[in-house]
């Protein structure tokens, strides 16, 4: 009998997450001219833990999770990056996500390395109480490697206020009361306020400076939002806020299209009730891949990594791809983007507002001091402003695109850190 072969032309071409990240980095290594053993170190991670997660589900049977913490430098201070409830958040996902916190505190400017961490499973099919004994399960097994100055996990896909407040307690049970030991917690647990917005307040600001720099009026920019999550959701609320006419958003079950603007508090409204924005009555029902192609100014990927593939971004309409998500764009797309003239704001610069608030609960939690709502978002428009114009003036002067001008910046304060520190 003669076997099939199936051809998966997107995978045997594409590189893999880490791998395009670690392009990216030697490209920007080679322009910076760094050191190969610098180059060499940034490769790989520090550390990787994978660990086994048994849990006994509510039917009795026992199922084993496979969680990470992969720490992939902490030249710059301790580690820093959320924990990904996917199941799809495997090893090599893990891994380009930490390399990607690793730059982004870099380009933010932030005393911190980078880390991430994921389990696979899926969130959405499971208790509240399995959810809450498979992260006190990850927190046991990975504490060892944690400490308020040593690795500080936080929210991430799948993950909320929920679980770090279960991870905070996990810890707790160990070592003591550590608010400091997870940022991203809730309020009443030493949770800073506006953390919730943060990333959605740091793409909308994003928007509103790039619209500043094209001389262009919010009101007569159309952006299409993938993704109504916590980052989705926050970017189209702030971004309209600022003036900006959203016109398409979209989650996981499906999206909407209406080209005079979607009424962004009716939208909150049906969503609170249907638990998705599909079937909003008030816009033409589009599916993901349509709101990537649709007719807009400024497209903004807010969901998941690797949207915008080698097949679909010919047909993209928007002039700048926002990357609200991490790595939403693959290498073959970013090149498709670059032939086609559109501009990337590439995503250690557009979402890393979460991680600039994540630094002030941090530091808020370490003083036992609270802000005001009103200083943190002041404190990260003026960040955010700052990094912004930052990559701006490097785009400028040296022609290069912003994902490579971001990482250039990036690299090179690691790389000085490595080197100061005595790494090699
Ligand atoms: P979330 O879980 O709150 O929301 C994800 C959204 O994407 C949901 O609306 C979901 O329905 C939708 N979605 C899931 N799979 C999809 C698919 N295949 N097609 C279309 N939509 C899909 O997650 P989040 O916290 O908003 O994170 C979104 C992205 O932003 C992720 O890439 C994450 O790594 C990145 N990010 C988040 C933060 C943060 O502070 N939350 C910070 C930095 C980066």
């Amino acid at each position: 009998m003669a076997i099939q072969e199936v051809s998966t032309p997107e995978q045997s071409d594409t590189p893999s997450p880490s791998e395009s990240v670690v392009t990216t980095m030697v490209e920007s290594a080679d322009r910076l001219r760094l050191d190969r053993e610098v180059v060499d170190l940034l490769r790989t991670s520090w550390r990787e833990l994978h660990a086994q997660l048994p849990v006994r589900m509510s039917d009795g049977k026992l199922r084993i999770f496979e969680g990470y913490r992969v720490q992939h430098n902490g030249a710059r201070g301790p580690y820093k990056g959320g924990i990904r409830y996917h199941p799809k958040a495997d090893l090599d996902e893990v891994k380009a996500l930490a390399m990607l916190m690793t730059y982004k505190s870099a380009l933010m400017d932030l005393p911190f390395g980078g880390a991430k961490g994921g389990v696979m499973c899926d969130p959405m099919r499971m208790t509240e109480h399995e959810l809450n004994i498979l992260t006190r399960t990850f927190t046991d097994h990975i504490s060892m490697i944690l400490g308020v100055n040593r690795d500080i996990p936080a929210p991430d896909m799948g993950t909320n206020a929920q679980t770090m407040a279960w991870m905070m307690d996990a810890y707790g049970q160990r070592y003591g009361y550590t608010p400091g030991i997870v940022t991203g917690k809730p309020v009443e647990l030493g949770g800073s306020f506006g953390r919730d917005q943060a990333t959605g307040r740091g793409v909308s600001t994003c928007m509103r400076e790039y619209a500043r720099m094209e001389r262009s009026n919010p009101g007569d920019i159309r952006i299409a939002v993938q993704g109504y999550g916590n980052v989705g959701s926050w970017s189209c609320r702030i971004a309209n806020g600022m003036g900006f006419k959203v016109v398409a958003v979209s989650d996981v079950k499906g999206g909407l299209h209406n080209p005079d603007g979607i009424d962004i508090a009716a939208l909150d409204k049906w969503f609170a009730v249907a638990g998705s924005v599909a079937g909003f009555p008030d816009a033409i029902p589009i599916t993901n891949d349509d709101l990537l192609k649709i007719e807009c100014d400024y497209l903004v990927p807010a969901a998941v990594g690797e949207v915008l593939t080698a097949a679909n971004a010919p047909a993209v309409k928007a002039r700048v791809v926002i990357e609200a998500a991490n790595h939403p764009v693959t290498p073959s797309a970013d090149a498709v983007f670059a032939a086609r003239k559109i501009v990337v704001l590439p995503d250690i610069l557009v979402n890393a507002g979460g991680v600039t608030v994540s630094y002030f609960e941090w530091t808020q939690n370490i003083q036992q001091f609270r802000w005001s709502l009103e200083r943190v978002n002041g404190e990260l428009e003026s960040r955010m402003t700052a990094a912004f114009n930052e990559l701006a003036t490097r785009v400028a002067q040296d022609g290069t695109r912003h994902r490579q001008a971001a990482f250039d910046i990036a690299v090179q304060r690691v790389a000085t850190a490595i080197k100061l520190r005595g790494f090699i």
